[in-house]
């Protein structure tokens, strides 16, 4: 067999031609549940502030009001997001897309140097900016040639600010204030346009080189919503209603970022579609999570592998109550089947299931079967809509059992990565995405994932790209190359390490004193501490080695360092 497809052979309704807000907030498809709605959709879990349906399109409609009116924005710009979890971040991209303009995301704990390439990437033309990020966003907007000047401030609710910056609120009251009189017709897509128009940038390292925008249509994002919810509901929606594991009633706790694929699209908006409360968290502190658990009742958590392991090892797991969970489900980086069962146990009344997406394919890819309680080694049946193949190292196509590159088609791909043609190219071919993983299908037609052979380091859920860490490292004058790679780590999944060659004046110092070999190593990894976000720390170390391994054409041999990499 050369291709695999869903085993549920139905192909869900995707609806062209909406945007995200106009099929979240105002439209119902046939797939999606009634939800009572005096229970409250959103909820701040810091503060407990809970948003009604209504209250969350009113909002919407009020910013873009705002918006429009103190900002001009229309369909020709980009508006970015840089902020921690907040019960308005999704309210900031509904209002930008009813007025047509894009979303880029970016993590709010950046360094100003990590954030400029994006923001030089994306020109935005208004920035929504959480204050625990604003010094750092401020100092990348310095370096700008020609300047953005329009910041928003993403505060809590009843937060105030002396920052001198109009905040989300104050723009939601001038829209308010002008009711009436909207200043803005709502944006609609043409026919066709829901598979180009870009609803959202996030930032994804992809198969090399340095993290680079991933564009993400409308119809792409969408689609991906029905694809997962038609999985849950089953052919011809025929699970009953009590038996999804995604339903009105339930309530979801988003803590994973929103500035990523994972937080944004299943955290968030899908559970959202299936008509659960979703409780947003600002960050993940464990302790504020298990007693936020307590407090809402979570029944349904999204989680990345390092998390599960807090449940199975940290000792306030133990007294937690954690009666209310019914679905723990798990993605984002390799899962230990034996942490899994571990949660089994610490939650014996729910369902511990593990999937498995990435950003360019705008999501969720597969999901496990309905009927398993707790996650295996493989990641599940592909989604309906989604066609993979296995693709060996000679081109051929694998069949049931063999190894080898996934590729993947279906509705729900990102387009292109901003400014770099030549690895859209690569990665985005003839309408399939090249993952950048190696896997295999099962003979029940159940996705394993072997190995990740693209470059990223994940460190717990995060990417890591190796070319961005050497970029910096090569900088300094006491090494002349060096390749980063990942090492296991028994939190983290994986963490960086740096193998470095030193330079020639470096190694006469060591010559005359042993101890200055140290302080290089020490310098080396300081510099990316100092310089990078915490998650991309040299936590693997410095290695120094006489020469870095490059094939003929001098590209790196990064698998042979890895190969040897060990803790
Ligand atoms: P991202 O685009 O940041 O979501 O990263 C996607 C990558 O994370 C995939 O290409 C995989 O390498 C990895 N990944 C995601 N889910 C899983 C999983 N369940 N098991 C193993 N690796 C995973």
């Amino acid at each position: 067999m050369a291709e695999f497809t869903s085993p549920m052979h139905t192909i869900p309704y995707f609806p062209e031609d909406l945007t995200l807000p106009q099929f979240l907030l105002d439209y119902h498809h046939p797939i999606r549940l009634h939800r009572d709605p005096s229970s409250p959709w959103i909820v701040d879990a810091v503060t407990g502030t809970p948003r009604l349906q209504a209250e969350v399109i009113e909002r919407t409609w009020n910013l873009a009001n705002g918006l429009s009116s103190k900002f001009s924005i229309t369909q020709d710009n980009i508006v970015g997001i840089i902020s921690e979890n907040d019960i308005d971040f999704p309210i900031a991209i509904w209002a930008t897309h009813r007025l047509g303009a894009s979303i880029f995301t970016v993590n709010p704990t950046y360094t100003a140097s990590e954030m400029l390439p994006h923001i030089i990437d994306m020109k935005p033309s208004l920035l929504f900016v959480h204050p625990s990020a604003l010094e750092a966003v401020q100092k990348a907007v310095s370096h700008l040639e020609t300047s953005c000047d329009h910041m928003v401030l993403l505060t809590s609710p009843g937060m105030t600010t002396t920052l001198g910056l109009p905040t989300l609120q104050d723009l939601i009251d001038l829209g308010h204030s002008l009711k009436g009189t909207y200043s803005f017709a709502e944006f609609k897509l043409k026919p066709g346009e829901g598979r180009t128009k870009v609803a959202i940038y996030f930032p994804s390292s992809g198969t090399t080189g340095v993290p680079k925008m991933v564009a993400i249509p409308h119809a792409s994002f969408i689609s991906n919503i029905i694809q997962t919810a038609t999985h849950d509901a089953g052919v011809d929606m025929s699970i009953p209603v009590a038996d999804r594991r995604f339903k009105p009633g339930n309530i979801s706790c988003a803590v994973l970022p929103l500035f990523h694929i994972f937080g944004l699209l299943i955290n968030l908006h899908y559970m959202l579609f299936s008509g659960m409360t979703v409780v947003i968290m600002p960050r993940f502190n464990f302790v504020e999570y298990l007693a936020t658990i307590k407090k809402y009742k979570i029944t349904n958590l999204s989680l990345v592998p390092p998390m599960l392991t807090l449940f199975c090892k940290h000792p306030a797991a133990k007294e937690a109550d954690l009666s209310s969970l019914r679905v723990v489900f798990i993605g984002g980086a390799p899962l230990s089947v034996h942490l899994a069962e571990e949660m089994g146990k610490l939650v014996p009344q729910a369902v511990v299931e593990q999937g498995y997406g990435m950003t360019e394919l705008t999501g969720i890819l597969t999901m496990p079967p309905l009927n398993r309680r707790v996650a295996k080694e493989a990641v599940g049946h592909l989604l309906p809509g989604f066609t993979a193949r296995v693709v060996k190292p000679d081109g051929s196509l694998a069949g049931v059992g063999e190894s080898g590159e996934l590729h993947v088609t279906g509705p729900s791909l990102a387009s292109h990565y901003v400014n770099n043609e030549k690895i859209s190219r690569e990665t985005f071919v003839d309408g399939w995405v090249r993952s950048g993983d190696e896997v295999y299908f099962d003979a029940d037609g159940e996705l394993h994932i072997v190995d990740r052979i693209k470059d990223f380091i994940k460190v717990g859920g995060f990417q890591v790209a190796p070319a961005e860490l050497e970029a910096r490292l090569v900088t300094n004058e006491n090494i002349t190359d060096c390749c980063v790679v990942p090492v296991p780590h028994d939190f983290s999944g994986q963490v960086p390490r740096a193998y470095a060659v030193l330079s020639k004046d470096a190694l006469e110092r060591i010559e005359r004193d042993p101890e200055e070999r140290e302080r290089i190593r020490a310098v080396l990894i300081e510099d990316i501490a100092n310089n990078k976000a915490k998650y991309k720390a040299l936590v693997g170390g410095v290695e120094f080695i006489d020469v870095i391994p490059k094939g003929p054409s001098g590209k790196l041999l990064r698998r042979a360092l890895r190969a040897n990499a060990t803790v």
